[in-house]
Parts: structure tokens; sequence; C-alpha cells
């Protein structure tokens, strides 16, 4: 199945270390692929600082043979190529899915002893392709490469791009697109979906299969604690639950939207997965969409932690045989971790936002000073990165210039020095530790956007790299990046697309 690498090169020479622990679950979890001959691989960008922490050696290697890798030319020694199944909501609507356009390499052992999914996504059709073609095009990749080094930047957790590759080859969607291949790295692709696929088959020994290899691989804290089988899984329950709740609290405090939170771009791991039609929220507005195909506003910035509850209940559903063998009791069981789901949110929220405030102690009326300053927000459609920067400088509250001038923020931010006050920290400390929560810059749409057509259509890197750069540090004040820190021009409607 592994193709021999030509003679002229190193099999070791990158410093891969692959296993392929998933190919031990029942067969029905995946099936064997390889990614497809391309005409002409070409290395368009690849991450060194991501190369390193994994032990790669992308540094003095030729660059055709960096193409090479990345495009699935040659498969590194020891990978095991497959596409993984999985069904999922789409939109509410359930569907049997599957990688359809993406080839698991294997699983890569970091020097730290991280086990780590690479996956090559764009590299042709697959058992699950349906009526896909399996291609990617390289404006959608480049995308998902720059979000998830942003989200990375913002400290949020989330599947990582090692490297983008163009094929030569075109691939058709409204236009003619230049095909591309994204190397993506994550904790793994197991997802929501992954348990419903395996619910769909019920087949209750591969259900337990899966849960007990999640477990085991993602939360090993519980797979070696002492108890029943059904303790364990309900432990698993709500360590899922728990981690979704933090990380989409920090997706709520950066104004990410996600966009296409469907249950199958939910991964177990609790990383952020699947860059589709994802962007940052410019002026702080709850009903905020920018996906074309979201036409009722279900992933809207507001509905995210509703949302993220729904699909932990489609996750809940699929373990109620392995929660208790009374259905009833599993349900019961199941029900009151979706509860504590939406109070963990609620938690994670409250504590970050007092973060972003710089308030340490723990108030009641903290929650309702920080709902005023989003109603504010809100009804003058102030910038929710620029405001809680301009917060932590003192540009908004010592000089009150612009919108800052409006009596409404002139009487909110007295309250907030009363309750500063409370705290009794010095003004300096406060600031230090807004600093370091609050970003000075995220990917904005038309930066994005500015970068990719640089790139797609003249072939002009520079743009995207300095935005990379802008992006890599986002709580430093450096002033050369400060362009970066407009809102896209009054009057645009941003809009993304699904780019399959
Ligand atoms: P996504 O919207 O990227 O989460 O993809 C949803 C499903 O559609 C997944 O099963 C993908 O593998 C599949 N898919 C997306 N684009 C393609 C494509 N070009 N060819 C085949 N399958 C695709
Ligand atoms: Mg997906």
């Amino acid at each position: 199945m592994s193709r021999e690498l030509p003679v002229s090169s190193n099999p070791d020479s990158f410093g891969w270390c692959f296993e392929n622990t998933y190919t031990q679950l029942p067969s029905e979890f995946f099936a064997v692929a390889e990614p497809v001959k391309v005409a002409d691989a070409k290395l368009v960008v690849a991450n060194h600082r991501l190369a390193l922490e994994l032990g790669l050696r992308l540094n003095d290697q030729p660059a055709g043979h960096l193409a090479a890798l990345f495009a699935g030319q040659q498969i590194p020694v020891g990978a095991k190529p497959i596409a993984q199944a999985y069904a999922g909501h789409q939109f509410g609507g359930f569907t049997i899915l599957g990688d359809g356009r993406a080839i698991l390499l294997g699983e890569h052992r970091t020097p730290l002893g991280e086990r780590i999914d690479i996956q090559l996504k764009g590299s042709g059709q697959t058992p699950y392709s349906r009526r896909g073609d399996g291609r990617a095009a390289l404006g959608p990749m480049l995308r998902e490469y720059i979000i998830s080094e942003a989200m990375h930047g913002l400290k949020i957790p989330t599947t990582q791009s090692l490297a983008v590759v163009t094929t030569g080859e075109t691939v058709y969607r409204e236009t003619p697109l230049r095909g591309a291949i994204l190397t993506r790295v994550a904790a793994s692709h197991i997802r929501v979906g992954t348990f419903q696929f395996a619910a769909s088959r019920q087949d209750e020994s591969s259900l337990r299969a899966l849960a007990d290899y999640t477990i085991h691989r993602h939360y090993p804290e519980i797979s070696n604690s002492d108890c029943t089988d059904a303790e364990r899984c309900l432990q698993f329950l709500r360590a899922v639950a728990d981690r979704q709740a933090a990380l989409i609290a920090q997706w709520q405090m950066a104004g990410f939207i996600h966009g296409v939170m469907n249950t199958d771009n939910m991964a177990i791991s609790g990383e952020t997965i699947d860059y589709g039609p994802c962007a940052f929220m410019d002026h702080y507005d709850p009903a905020t969409v920018f996906s074309s195909i979201d036409h009722r506003g279900r992933y809207a910035y507001g509905n995210q932690p509703a949302i993220g509850q729904w699909n932990l209940a489609r996750f809940a559903e699929t373990l109620l045989p392995l929660l208790d063998a009374d259905e009833a009791i599993s349900v019961e069981k199941a029900t009151a971790a979706l509860d504590e789901y939406a109070e963990r949110f609620d938690s994670y929220w409250l504590q970050g936002m007092r973060r972003k405030l710089g308030l340490q102690a723990e108030l009641d009326e903290d929650r309702e000073l920080v709902n005023q300053l989003l109603e504010w927000m809100k009804s003058v459609k102030a910038d929710l990165t620029n405001t809680f920067d301009d917060l932590s400088t003192g540009r908004a509250s010592e000089s009150f210039g612009g919108l800052y001038a409006e009596a409404t923020f002139v009487n909110w931010c007295a309250r907030w020095n009363d309750r500063l006050k409370v705290d009794g920290n010095t003004r300096e400390s406060v600031r230090q530790g807004m600093l370091a929560v609050n970003p000075a810059r995220i990917a904005r749409n038309h930066r994005v956007e500015e970068a990719l057509t640089a790139a797609t259509e003249r072939d002009d890197l520079s743009t995207m790299h300095r935005l990379l750069d802008a992006l890599a540090s986002p709580f430093d004040r450096d002033p050369q990046f400060d362009v970066y820190r407009d809102p896209s021009p009054p009057g645009t409607c941003y809009r993304t697309f699904c780019g399959t």
C-alpha cells in the first residue's frame, strides 16, 4: 500500500515517526486510500515554526522533495494512508459522510511523545467522495492556513497547517481554480460525527472500541481512572463537553465565527477544526453571519454556544447504550452532562470577560458590567477587538476620543473604574493583565482577502507572509503592525463560502 521512496531521497531525512493506531479500530471506521498522482506539485508555503515543534527537518530539503511530500507523491515510511468514515448533522440534517477529499497519512509521534494526525486535504477522491472530486482550490487552502495560524497566535486550540502545495491541475468550481493540497495537523480527526457513524451501525462493540480508543488517546486521565465502564463513559461525555465549553467561550471572546458548526466539524479533542466559511467579527453584533449558505443564521456568532450544546446532545445520544443498561437512566445522566455544559460555558465566558476587563475578584455585579459594555458596543457598532485593546492601553478610557466620547460609554467607564478599585490593583498591573489577554490584531477579513488575492492571482506571497507575521504574536503592540488593527472599510458586507 505505501509507495517506495525513490532511491535518491533518504526516507528519514524529514524526521517522520509514523504509527497508525487508528487502523486497529474495526474496519468500518476507515478505508484504505492513496493520494492521487498530481501533474506538477509545487510548494507554496511551509510552516517552519510548526515543523520544528513536530521534530521535522524541512530546512535544507530540496523544494522538490517538500512539494512531493506535501502533495502525497511520496508516502513517508511507516505511514498507511486511509480515509476516515464519519457521519454528521449538516445544518441539522443527518448524513453519512467520511473523508471525501482528505487522506490521513497516519499519526506522527513528536519529540515530546505526542501523537498527532497528519492529513492531506484536497488529495483526490476516496471511497467516501460521493459526487465530489476530492480536490481543493488554492484560495480556500491558504485561507485555512492563515486562519488556523491566527487561532494558534490567539492561543485558541486549533488544528494547524504544516504546508500548502499547488498540484499543477485545475479544479472546477464556479470558475476554474488552481488545485492545491493542505497538510493539516490535528490532535486527531475524531469528531462527534465519528461517534454518530458508529452509532448508526448499531453495533455496540464497535461503538465501545471507538469510545475506548478516543478516551485513551485524548482523555488518558479518564482511561486510567478506577471505575466502571459506564462511569468512565459518563466522565468522557462530561470531559468532551467541558473542552467544548472552554473552546467556544474562547471563540466568543475573540469574535471568531466558525460558520459551519455541523457535528462532523466538532472535534472530540476540543480543537477548532475545519476552516471553511469562518471569519472574525469586526463590530460587535451577536447576529453576525458571514457564510453565504447560512441563510437562517443557524451558526451566527450569538448562536455558537447553543449550537455547541445541540451538537453535544447528538454526541450524548450516541453514547446512551454505554452509559447505562437502562435507557431512562442513560438519558438522565446525559441530560445532566448537557446542563453542565451550559453552566461551564457560562463560567468560562464570565471568567474570560473578567480577565478582558482586568477584574480579579468574582463579584455578582460583574456580569451586568460586562453586558452593559457589550450592549453599548452593539448599539454604536464598536469594533470588538479594538474596543478591548483600547480599554487595555487606556486609549478608550483616558482620552475619550471618537466613539468613546459617548455619554453611555463615559458613564460605563466610571462604573468600571469603581469596580477596579474594589480589587485594589495598580493601574499598571491591570493594564499588563489586560494586554496579555486582549489581542491587538485578529485576521481581519479584508486583510485575509488581500493576501489571498495577491497569492492566487499574482503569485505574490509577500502580502500573506506579512499578515502571518502580524498574526503570529497578536498580543504584542508592535507599531509596525498597527495597520492590521483597522476594521474592514465601512459599508463592506463580507461573505464567505464553503470552498469545497
Ligand atoms: P466540509 O464542508 O469540508 O466539512 O465537508 C463536508 C463533507 O463533504 C465531508 O465529508 C467532505 O469530505 C466532503 N467534501 C467536501 N468537499 C469535497 C470534494 N471536493 N470532494 C469530495 N468530498 C468533499
Ligand atoms: Mg468537515
